[in-house]
């Protein structure tokens, strides 16, 4: 006999699910416990669970899916919460089932150089583990200590060394994942050669909207023989971005290129000294790695193209000690952000690289036209920005005008070619912006693979795709529609 009303499945979702969970934790009642997982690391979106899953297997996760299959009820998965897009964020009456608890590395095979790890398992861990064999885990997310392996699969993350390496999809073989009906499967295999459709690839970077992932096949790397960094400053961000593109027109891949402007600079010397230049207008941070020769060759010739476009002074790690003082301040940009302004909106958006220098000037003119500050710091080498938009949140008004200009940059970037997200996700933030980068027909294809995997929209709903709009509506942040605003139409 099926239930009915919503509040009455609830009510039996929570008298069964304690039962399905004997080792893991179930928090049921606990408002203050049960608020905690209300947000990710984009705090303006806040929704409290119902209940709150702590799983220890793929078995509590099948259980716990299943029952929200047979009762309608909705769940997101969640790994460390430091998304930026508020995937994480629960959906109105539903479930969080969180993988933290599940931190286990099953297994690292150093002759097929696998990791097989559990997806609670913060991305750092796999390195260190793998350190010892001479191993790594590429994808290195600046959160990289504390974010999750499931977190870095759904939101398909990238990082610094993204650049040379590729990002998360192209170091996961394999995902086992419990499917919104309950069903266990595993997508991908050790091999490189699976025949069939590439589903793998379907559920890396679907941000939770296609099940849980409760196990993941990680590629391991060998460290490089040798590696090599280098801080140029520059005078403008137009040179800067004209030594990204002379080093890359050089044909050269560094493992990464990364830059920031003066108000970045400003910001993680407030915070971890890192030895940048305060009187640069913008820096880039070079590395190359590989074999001894090659990286000595690699070097002299990014050396080369930053003189050209007329650096102002390189600074050269020394040794791995200095190489770390490096990456330790750029590595904390977002964190420093606060020692800029009591808070701040990070966007993510991707441009052609050629587009760089010009939309920094295009970025600086809108924060001009609103009177508000940006930092710019990104993945210089793949184009994607990350423009940090400072405002005071004691103010209405500056608060809104931050958004609207993090919403302008996005689609900004789109309009030169760009993407809507280089890493974060689309999540509830950008969802509204999704109109902007795909027509109607792309949007219907990708809700049909959606469907595919999730008959009853109960994985993760009301985030990536734009949620169906009243008669009228204009693509963008949400704005309250005028039949809201007269009460004759309620939005839910
Ligand atoms: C200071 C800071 C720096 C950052 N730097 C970077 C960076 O350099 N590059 C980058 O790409 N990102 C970066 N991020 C964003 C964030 O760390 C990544 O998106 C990360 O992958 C999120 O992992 P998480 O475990 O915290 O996931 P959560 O925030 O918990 O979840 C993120 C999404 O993944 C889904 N999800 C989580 N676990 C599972 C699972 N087991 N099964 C299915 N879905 C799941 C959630 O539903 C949600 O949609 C940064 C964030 C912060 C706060």
């Amino acid at each position: 006999m099926p239930i009915a009303s919503l509040s009455d499945r609830i009510a039996e979702f929570k008298r069964r699910v304690v039962e399905l969970v004997p080792h893991g934790e179930c928090i049921v009642g606990d408002a203050p416990a049960l608020s905690s997982y209300g947000a990710d690391g984009l705090i303006r979106f806040r929704q409290t669970p119902e209940v709150v899953v702590l799983a220890k297997s793929t078995e509590e996760v099948r259980a716990v899916v299943s029952l929200c299959a047979e009762l309608g009820i909705p769940f997101v998965g969640r790994g460390s919460g430091t998304g930026l897009s508020g995937g994480a964020v629960p959906p109105a009456h539903g479930v969080v089932i969180a993988a933290s608890a599940m931190k286990g590395i099953v297994e690292i095979d150093p002759v097929d150089r696998i990791a097989v790890v559990e997806p609670g398992v913060a991305n750092l861990v796999v390195s260190e583990r793998s350190a010892p064999l001479g191993l790594y885990y590429a994808p290195d997310p600046s959160s990289q200590s504390v974010c999750s392996i499931g977190g870095n699969v759904a939101e398909n993350s990238g990082g610094a060394h993204c650049l040379k390496y590729g990002f998360t999809t192209n170091h996961v073989l394999a995902v086992e994942v419990v499917l919104p009906d309950g069903s266990v499967e595993v997508l991908g295999g050790e091999s490189p050669f699976e025949p069939g459709l590439d589903l793998r690839s379907s559920f890396v970077g679907s941000e939770g909207t296609l099940g849980i992932v409760t196990k993941v096949w990680l590629r391991l790397l060998s460290r490089p023989e040798a590696v090599r960094t280098l801080v140029a400053d520059f005078d403008s961000v137009e040179s800067a971005g004209a030594a990204v593109s002379a080093i890359i027109a050089a044909g050269i891949v560094p493992a990464a290129i990364e830059m920031m402007d003066a108000l970045a600079i400003e910001a993680c010397e407030k915070a971890v000294a890192a030895g940048y230049s305060l009187d640069a207008a913008a820096a880039l941070i070079v590395e190359v790695d590989g074999s001894q020769e090659e990286v000595d060759a690699l070097y002299e010739e990014v050396k080369t193209a930053c003189i050209t476009c007329g650096t102002t002074k390189i600074r050269e790690a020394a040794d791995q000690a200095e190489r770390s003082r490096i990456w330790l301040g750029r590595k904390a940009a977002f964190a420093a952000a606060g020692r800029l302004a009591p808070a701040y909106i990070v966007q993510d958006g991707v441009v052609p690289r050629t587009a760089l220098s010009s939309i920094l000037g295009r970025i600086q003119e809108l924060a001009n036209q609103v009177g508000l500050r940006v930092a710019n710091v990104f993945h210089a080498g793949d184009g994607n920005l990350h423009p940090l938009v400072l405002y005071n949140p004691d103010s209405t008004q500056e608060s809104e005008a931050a958004e609207k200009l993090a919403t302008e940059i996005v689609e900004l970037c789109v309009e030169i070619g760009g993407s809507i997200t280089g890493e974060h996700g689309v999540g509830l933030e950008k969802a509204c912006s999704m109109a902007a980068m795909f027509d109607d027909g792309d949007l219907e294809a990708m809700q049909r693979l959606r469907v595919a995997f999730d008959s009853q929209g109960i994985a993760n709903p009301g985030k990536v795709f734009p949620t169906p709009r009243l008669c009228g509506d204009a693509p963008g942040r949400y704005r309250a529609h005028a039949l809201e605003l007269s009460g004759e139409a309620v939005r839910f």
